[in-house]
């Protein structure tokens, strides 16, 4: 069973063998993955500014 990749739109082989699937590959899932988690914890704040520069 063949299907697009949501994230590149490329045809997949999509059986229960792929534990990427809906995604044709682990690197299509992570970057799909990490979109979405960028847009979900996407934090419009003031406090993060540079906290972390300080410790390196
Ligand atoms: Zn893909």
């Amino acid at each position: 069973m063949f299907k697009k990749c949501p994230n590149c739109n490329k045809l997949s082989c999509v059986t229960k063998d792929n534990k990427f699937r809906p995604f044709c590959s682990e690197k299509c899932k992570l970057i799909d993955f990490g979109a979405w988690a960028t847009e979900k914890f996407q934090i419009p704040g003031k406090n993060n500014e540079s906290d972390y520069d300080e410790n390196f």
